[in-house]
């Protein structure tokens, strides 16, 4: 193993397409590619919907897309980087194409574009329900086109080496846990990028896989990084309901588009009474419908109801989802699936410039674990494959010009004893506070449950702490510390966000 000009952390599509940019711009520069489970395993393979771009100029706009992203956002968005995004789509769309990825097609043969809630025109481009796994196959592929990428699966950065240079924070390189050699390294490189993902797993109900444990942000965070807007976590309105799944299956935006009704168990559908739209509004505004109706009726659920839509289409668009709700018993045309609420998407995290980079010199952010200001309060469906890929495209650009020719002359470093202490008794702490998270810090929870909820984190991380302080290092105790200061950021910024929004109501 040697030192490298670019460390990517992560293979989800942010990661995997910022490392096949870099090296068509720059065959020159060493990349290597760091994910901590197998390569294909990401939030990126699990995408259904799509990727929302604007193609049909005639019916539809740049600045309805636009209108719609900040309208989602709640005012928080950044017009000037959601028009840079959106602008681009087409272009990275079409790049994915020429990459391999093959997008579902209508009648006429061009790009089917769907509907999904918060959009005002069918503009989501989709390879059937499997969009993710289409997009995270082709890129694995590409990449093996370029001798200049290594990719290391297993091996999770667990620190950001950094030093101070007249009073700035410069990063260096990473240390990482290969766990097939079971051995610690430092490595050294001009830049490193984190395109590790959210942090779904923080939550117990989630539609994220066991990745998502927001390591970017508490990796970024030490180093000094700005980390905000952690309190905007995105609950996905329609995730399969099954008692203790984790992450649990979801059931895409597009099939509401499709025409599937949200109902209660007197089969009533009562999204209406809280937004004009139905079930086509936000997610945030279905998801609080959800909450509110739930906590009203006492009940575990509510209900997807798809009865009405025609079989044939269902299955033509939604092959994935028909045979999960089979394998469980359900029969779309004659039952009701039971759905709830889950942890989906991060939309604030590591505060970077239109360019993915950070505070911290050489350090660069892109993808789910970034804040960007495309999202604001809250994502629209659909655009965060498509930052992804914006992202990757405008910091590869930056990083190509901006790179240093110099050579690194510093040793790699391997050594640090390492093992699974204790895993039993962390991954019940891990669980308990998964527990606390979902009880306490969801949409709409009031600043006197997220202080009780603050209260019994920090209860639960006081208890522990001679076990966390007497125990060598092990992975799972890391993402149990990890944890622990990532739900506190999610539930303190949710606290700062309501007494703000208290005294600006107070002041109206
Ligand atoms: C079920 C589901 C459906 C979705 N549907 C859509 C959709 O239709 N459209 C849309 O736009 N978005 C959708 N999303 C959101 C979208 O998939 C993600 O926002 C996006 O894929 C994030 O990409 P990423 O590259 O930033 O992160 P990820 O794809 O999550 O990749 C993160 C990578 O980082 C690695 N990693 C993490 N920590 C470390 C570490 N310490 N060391 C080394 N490697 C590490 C992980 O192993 C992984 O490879 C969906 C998400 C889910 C979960």
């Amino acid at each position: 193993m040697e030192n490298v000009d670019v460390i990517i952390v992560g293979s989800g599509v942010a990661g995997l397409s910022l490392s096949i940019k870099l090296a068509e711009l720059r065959n020159d520069l060493s990349i290597a590619v760091f994910t901590k489970s197998d390569d294909f395993e990401s939030n990126t393979r699990y995408a259904q919907g799509g990727i929302a771009g604007v193609f049909d100029l005639k019916q539809d706009s740049f600045q309805d897309h636009i209108n719609d992203t900040l309208s989602a956002g709640g005012g928080l968005c950044n017009e000037e980087i959601v028009k840079k995004i959106i602008y681009s789509a087409p272009e990275r769309i079409l790049e994915l194409e020429k990459w391999g990825v093959d997008f579902t097609k209508n009648k006429a043969g061009d790009k089917e574009a769907v509907l999904e809630g918060g959009h005002s025109f069918p503009r989501v481009i989709h390879s059937k329900d499997q969009t993710g796994s289409e997009v995270e196959n082709s890129l694995l592929k590409k990449i093996k086109e370029f001798p200049s990428i290594q990719m290391y699966n297993h091996f999770r950065v667990i620190e950001l080496v950094s030093r101070k240079e007249n009073g700035t924070t410069v990063l260096d390189g990473v240390k990482v846990l290969d766990s097939i050699s079971e051995s610690i390294k430092v490595l050294f490189s001009k830049v490193v990028v984190l395109s590790t993902g959210g942090c779904g797993q923080i939550f117990q109900f989630t539609t994220n896989p066991k990745i998502a444990t927001g390591d970017g942000i508490a990796l970024a965070k030490k180093v000094g990084a700005v980390v905000k807007g952690m309190n905007f976590i995105q609950f996905h309105p329609t995730a399969f309901y099954e008692k203790e799944m984790s992450p649990m299956f979801l059931i895409s935006e597009a099939v509401r588009g499709a025409g599937a009704h949200i109902v209660n168990k007197e089969e009533k559908r009562f999204v209406f009474d809280y937004d004009v739209r139905g079930e086509l509004a936000t997610r945030d505004i279905v998801t609080k419908s959800i909450l509110s109706e739930l906590k009203n009726s006492n009940q575990e659920h509510v209900y997807l109801d798809c009865r009405h839509i025609e079989f044939k289409k269902f299955q033509r668009s939604f092959p994935t989802i028909l045979a999960y709700c089979e394998g469980k018993g359900y029969n779309i045309s004659h039952d009701l699936i039971p759905i709830v609420p889950a942890a989906h998407y991060q939309c604030g995290g590591i505060v970077v410039d239109e360019f993915g980079e950070t505070n911290v010199q050489n350090l660069f952010a892109i993808g789910e674990c970034s804040n960007t200001g495309m999202h604001g309060k809250n994502r629209l469906a659909s655009n965060s494959l498509l930052e992804a890929l914006a992202f990757a495209h405008f910091s590869a650009n930056k990083i190509a010009q901006s790179i240093s020719c110099k050579s690194i002359n510093k040793t790699i470093v391997s050594d640090q004893k390492w093992g699974n202490f204790f895993q039993d008794e962390i991954l019940d702490i891990q669980h308990e506070l998964q527990k606390i998270m979902s009880h306490y810090a969801m949409i709409g929870s009031s600043i006197h449950e997220l202080e009780i909820g603050f209260k019994k984190i920090d209860d639960l991380e006081n208890e522990h702490q001679n076990l966390f302080a007497n125990t060598a290092f092990s992975i799972d105790k890391w993402s149990l510390l990890n944890s622990f200061v990532i739900s506190k950021m999610i539930v303190n910024e949710s606290i700062s966000e309501l007494l703000k929004e208290k005294v600006e109501m107070e002041i109206s």
